[in-house]
């Protein structure tokens, strides 16, 4: 793999998956699994985890709060999801918009989603959670019964699940014995038992205190750490945190690493820098302790793992060149599981796996295949809607916000595109090499006779299209809303709209002259372009090309041309006779070039973006004469 970062995570998802079917292996035939995907998936990415746990058959994900769950609504996962932290009482109007499924603990929170559930006119699953002995969240078994009563009196909701949360099942058999008792009776004790009925996290399944669950959440365990502690043969690492050694020097006996000098050469010998510290989730507490993989060996950290730096003997392992690949977490040896590096320090392997995700670009793999990379900067920001027509919404923020500031206007540029063009669940059809000509003849009756040519390759996606002229803002702004519509034009309000005053010359597509049929009504002219070959030229890429002839009113002293549509590389050319002296172009762009070259000639203006550069909705140039 070409890889050149200072440090990156590697996710393999068939590991993932590998795990997931030994955990189920665990399961009964009436037993199903929900996906604890809180924390982006303990570091590992919770769209992508929650995808591959739903292929291996998750009936359920689990996020900590709506934010995550909404995140995931956003990408796409249709799958129920439990919220299972307590949410806020301003929160139930979006966990019901969202479709979430919230544990709930107290009658404030029902009572707001029961309101919430009652406004939409639906009914909302609720997961009641009670408290076995944690003593965290969740109502003590002793006030079950009554709260259940309480809850049965709000009309739109549904107890759908009722759960609880070990507090030690990894390591404390007793006290788990007794969660699960306690547990277990009030079950017994309801009349009406819910679809759901869930206790045991991924230990408690392997321990054997699911009995009483037909659902079981899969947490720590389907990423491959064996907390446990006899697994780790059957349990591997999703994760892998590496880096490449930047430089390797030799060190005298007797000098110090480090700060503090906490660590001195024993003997002569080697050692490497590792562009990777704390900042990266690399845990201070590993520093004289860890050990990492390089070059098919293992290498002990030395001195104190700095913000941004470690230091790792190689006096053993002297071949070592600098740019040597290296791996600080999971991996192939024992010694760099989470679990083995975070009890050197009596940490949590828990904490190293989400605080090392938040950091590094994550790779996802399958069986040493790179599928694709979650980016850097993936949670700056996420767009509030996803849909083609809140598009121009988003675009028009995202130009307020560089107007203000050029770094956050990058940043939302790169995650629009992200969102647009890389989300593999999409297929965005944006055009490409777009040309639009407009050219005015000289001035008959008070209007411009104008000829437009308008070429670009796009996918085909229907067997026809429609080319539109409207009489008004309001029809025309309609047209906007429509995907059938391929090019709009507004009609000057001082002109009857009439085949006369709009006309198309020719419509093209992949060379395909195109029919076209007009259909006239109140203040709209539409043309229908179709051909019966387009049919089997569906799904790809073509050449289009759009030729109309109609007016422009001479008094108007300005004419707008604006990208409609997501385009790649762009190109606006205005013609114009001899007695228009002084035409200035006034050109608002915004995507990747927010300055295209500009040439002026005698009668022809032409503004042109570099070759392949994205440029967004509601870019354009106003041209004043
Ligand atoms: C995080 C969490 C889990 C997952 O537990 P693991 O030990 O990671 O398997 C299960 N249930 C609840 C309520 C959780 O918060």
């Amino acid at each position: 793999m070409e890889l050149h970062e200072r440090s990156w995570v590697e996710i393999d998802l068939a590991v993932f998956r590998e795990n997931l079917n030994f955990l189920k292996s665990f399961l009964r035939e009436d037993q199903g699994f929900l996906q604890v995907v809180k924390a982006d998936a303990y570091g590992h990415g919770a769209k992508e985890i929650a995808n591959a746990a739903l292929a291996e058959g998750a009936k359920y994900l689990g996020v900590a709060n709506l934010d995550e769950g909404s995140i995931l609504r956003r990408q796409g996962i249709k799958a129920p999801i439990l919220i299972l932290s307590p949410s806020l009482p301003d929160e139930a109007r979006a966990i019901v918009e969202n479709s979430l499924t919230p544990g709930v603990s107290d009658l404030q929170l029902a009572r707001l989603l029961d309101k919430e559930a009652q406004r939409l006119g639906i009914t909302q699953a609720i997961h009641i959670k009670l408290d076995t002995g944690m003593h965290r969240s969740g109502i003590r078994l002793e006030d079950a019964q009554s709260f259940l009563s309480e809850i049965a009196k709000f009309k739109h909701l549904e107890i759908e699940g009722i759960f609880s949360h070990f507090s030690a099942a990894e390591d404390d058999e007793g006290f788990s014995k007794a969660q699960e008792e306690g547990f277990t009776r009030l079950i017994e004790s309801l009349a009406i038992k819910p679809k759901y009925i869930h206790l045991a996290n991924s230990s408690a399944l392997i321990k054997g205190y699911a009995k009483a669950c037909n659902l079981v959440r899969f947490g720590i365990m389907s990423f491959g750490i064996d907390v446990i502690g006899d697994l780790q043969d059957n349990l591997l690492p999703v994760m892998s945190f590496k880096s490449t050694l930047s430089q390797v020097k030799r060190i005298k006996k007797g000098e110090y690493v480090g700060y503090k000098l906490s660590w001195q050469a024993p003997r002569d010998g080697l050692y490497g820098i590792i562009p990777v510290g704390y900042a990266d989730g690399y845990d201070f507490m590993l520093s004289n302790k860890a050990v990492v993989e390089i070059a098919g060996h293992t290498a002990p950290i030395i001195g104190r793992i700095s913000m941004d730096m470690s230091t790792v003997d190689l006096s053993s392992i002297p071949d070592v060149m600098p740019d040597e690949e290296l791996c600080l977490l999971g991996g192939k040896s024992k010694e760099t599981r989470a679990e083995n590096l975070s009890a050197l320090y009596d940490g949590s392997a828990y904490e190293l796996l989400c605080q090392v995700g938040r950091r590094a670009k994550r790779y996802y793999l399958m069986k040493e295949q790179v599928l694709h990379s979650a980016p850097l900067a993936r949670r700056d920001f996420i767009a509030s809607d996803f849909a083609d027509s809140k598009l121009s919404r988003i675009i028009s923020q995202a130009l307020s916000a560089r107007l203000r500031s050029e770094e956050i206007g990058e940043m939302v540029y790169r995650e629009i595109l992200r969102t647009l063009i890389f989300n593999q669940d999409r297929d965005v059809h944006y055009r490409r090499n777009f040309r639009h000509l407009v050219r005015f003849d000289e001035t008959k009756e008070g209007y411009y006779p104008a000829e437009t040519v308008l070429t670009y390759d796009k996918v085909l996606d229907s067997d026809y299209f429609i080319v539109a002229c409207a009489a008004s803002d309001e029809v025309l702004r309609s047209y906007f809303l429509r995907n059938d519509v391929e090019y709009r034009w507004l009609l000057d309000s001082g002109l009857s709209l009439s085949e006369d005053t709009f006309e198309i010359s020719s419509v093209k597509v992949g060379g395909i002259d195109l029919h076209t049929e007009i259909h006239s009504g109140e203040g709209f002219l539409e043309i229908r372009c179709h051909h019966p070959e387009l049919a089997n030229l569906i799904g790809k890429e073509q050449e289009f090309e759009i030729r109309t002839k109609t007016f422009y009113p001479a008094d108007s002293h300005q004419l707008s041309v604006f990208i409609s549509d997501l385009t790649r590389s762009v190109e606006i050319v205005f013609e114009y006779p001899q007695s228009l002296k002084k035409v200035e172009p006034v050109s608002i762009f915004s995507g990747q070039e927010k300055n295209p070259a500009m040439s002026i000639e005698e009668g022809r203006i032409r503004l042109k973006t570099k070759e392949d550069q994205w440029v967004f909705p509601l870019s354009g140039v106003v041209f004043t004469y």
